[in-house]
């Protein structure tokens, strides 16, 4: 250490020593040496709390003196967050090496944005109310940091459901740009550099997105693909410990489609119970099922365990570039205490939500015909019949039927297809010759699997389908040999 900065840090121990002030002593004796036995105590710990921060003062010094002297050039660094916050699915994407066959025009089954294709729209009722909004003029303004009064009260009871035995309060919603920044004000709130939060895999990669910048661990628990994506109970449990912020579940599933059933959600909640775990739920996809299942909020279920719900328009109203999503505080016990404020604290940073969809909500969500959602999950769910259908009778391939949401994860049983190497060269290749693009599993941490949408056009899918079934019939090896003797030539295969 140089030696001025030790001496600079001593004079601040000593200065900050002397103008502290012992409360026992009198404005009648300000100099008395016979300190009294409580002014000792104080001076002790004051001293202790003066030695904790002599290190931190030394480097605040160290940090000055560097800057003292300046920069000698244009040396400018990114933040660490800003340099390891990835896009999972962009990253994996642009390494793919493609060239989509000129002859057949292509199909993105990747593409998540359900309004791409043009055979999904938003409702005539949910545009018209942001008409109204606007042309109201009452919305231009800066609204509260949570939203505006109105917004969240429509929201509250839009939301109801999620706690039959009681009334959701407007100062128990929070509105957000997004269901995005619902999960990240969530995670934020909950866990520090150094903690860990369990998220699902296969699971949406957003959510280490979020954490990895600011070294919050993401520990995956696996959901088990036949057992319709149910939740690995003793390995999720396994995952727990003292720096455990949170659980988070997504349900219905992006990428997997699936729906839990009550029984399940119980047993989550009651592992979050004996380890005092708060639940953050991504229920974006809420509402969002297939005839014959039933979506259930999980903080229906509990008055225990305290749940953040995060949900918004994006998915079910189609208006994912409108930034409108919420988070829902249940806490009835009132376990996330600072947290809340934590959380509150986070809205004050960029007052995140747009305040003319937000004077639309109050309309939109009261508007908007059943008969709107139940045209769109028509849609998704023959969709998902018709592909279920056709790729199950193609070798090599595992399609899992959903019950929510819209996507499928299709299995491929890469031991048979020697010329790939895995699930994104297999996705490449399917590109390269059939101009058919899905996602491959990696991106949601699950090779092994590729995810399609089911919000194209029917007709698009059906020929989606039969692309695929004439690619993998074309590289599908029955004798599991030849993968063994061109697992040896690996070289020759590379691309
Ligand atoms: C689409 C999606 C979101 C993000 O929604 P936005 O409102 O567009 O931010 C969040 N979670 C899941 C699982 C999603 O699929």
């Amino acid at each position: 250490m140089p030696s001025s900065v030790a001496n600079e840090s001593q004079f601040r121990f000593q200065s900050s020593r002397s103008r502290a002030s012992c409360p026992s002593r009198t404005p009648s004796e300000p100099d008395s040496p016979a300190a009294t036995p409580s002014c000792d105590v104080v001076d002790q710990a004051l001293a202790e709390l003066q030695l904790q921060s002599q290190e931190i003062s030394e480097k605040d010094l160290l940090v000055a003196s560097t800057s003292r002297q300046g920069r000698s050039g244009w040396q400018i660094k990114a933040s660490q967050l800003s340099i390891n916050t990835h896009n999972r699915i962009r990253n994996i994407v642009e390494s793919l090496k493609i060239k989509p066959n000129p002859e057949k025009p292509m199909i993105p089954l990747s593409i998540g944005d359900p309004t791409t294709f043009g055979n999904l729209k938003a409702a005539d009722e949910t545009m018209k109310a942001v008409l109204h909004s606007l042309e109201s003029g009452k919305f231009n303004g800066y609204a509260h940091t949570q939203g505006h009064e109105v917004a969240r009260q429509a929201v509250a009871k839009y939301s109801a459901h999620q706690r039959p035995d009681g009334e959701i309060d407007p100062n128990e919603v929070v509105l957000c740009s997004g269901c995005s920044s619902a999960l990240e004000y969530c995670i934020l709130a909950l866990a520090d550099r150094g903690q860990n939060v369990l998220v699902p895999r296969p699971g949406f990669c957003l959510y280490g997105t979020l954490t990895e910048g600011l070294d919050i661990e993401v520990r995956y628990y696996d959901l088990l693909p036949d057992q319709e994506w149910r939740a690995d109970l003793v390995q999720l449990e396994s995952l727990i410990d003292e720096n455990t912020a949170a659980l988070l579940i997504n349900n219905p599933s992006n990428p997997c489609g699936s729906v839990f059933d009550e029984e399940h959600l119980l047993q989550l909640i009651d592992i979050c119970e004996r380890h005092y775990l708060p639940i953050i739920a991504d229920e974006i996809y809420e509402h969002f099922v297939f005839p014959g299942s039933k979506h259930v909020a999980v903080s229906s279920l509990t008055k225990e365990v305290p749940v953040l719900s995060c949900g918004g328009l994006t998915k079910r109203f189609l208006v994912p570039g409108w930034r409108m999503g919420w988070i829902i505080i249940h806490d009835r016990k009132q376990r996330l205490a600072n947290s809340i404020v934590g959380l509150k604290n986070m809205c004050g940073r960029i007052l995140g939500s747009n305040t003319i969809i937000q004077g639309a909500l109050p309309e939109i969500l009261t508007k908007t015909p059943q008969s709107y959602f139940d045209g769109v999950i028509d849609v998704l769910h023959s969709n998902a019949t018709l592909a279920y259908k056709m790729l199950k009778t193609v070798r090599g391939l595992n399609p899992v039927m959903p019950n929510g949401a819209m996507y499928m994860m299709i299995g491929v049983s890469i031991e048979r297809f020697p010329a790939f190497k895995d699930d994104t060269h297999f996705v490449q290749e399917l590109v390269n010759e059939q101009s058919v693009f899905c996602l491959p599993g990696s991106c949601f941490e699950y090779p092994g699997y590729v995810r399609i949408v089911l919000t194209v056009p029917g007709p698009m899918i059906e020929e989606a389908c039969s692309r695929m079934a004439e690619f993998c019939d074309r590289h599908f090896k029955k004798d599991s040999r030849a993968f063994i003797e061109h697992g040896l030539l690996d070289e020759d295969l590379a691309f």
